[in-house]
């Protein structure tokens, strides 16, 4: 049984649900393309599921923080 939903965290009074984080990303950058990118974006599970999955750039720049050993 799969019962994890994903909700659109767009905060554009959106109801749509994606049944899979995929199908959720596909969503997002169908309806809401770029609004990821905002700051405003939720920072939940859904909301970051869309973020990974749309951001493949190999270059990891938020972690410039991280010092290698
Ligand atoms: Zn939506």
């Amino acid at each position: 049984m799969t019962d994890r939903v994903y909700p659109c965290p767009s905060s554009d009074h959106c109801e749509f649900e994606a049944d899979s984080a995929a199908a959720l990303v596909e969503h997002v950058n169908t309806e809401h393309a770029g609004e990821y990118r905002r700051d405003d974006w939720p920072d939940t599970a859904a909301g970051r599921a869309v973020r990974t999955g749309a951001d493949k750039d190999e270059g990891n720049e938020d972690d410039e923080s991280k010092v290698p050993e």
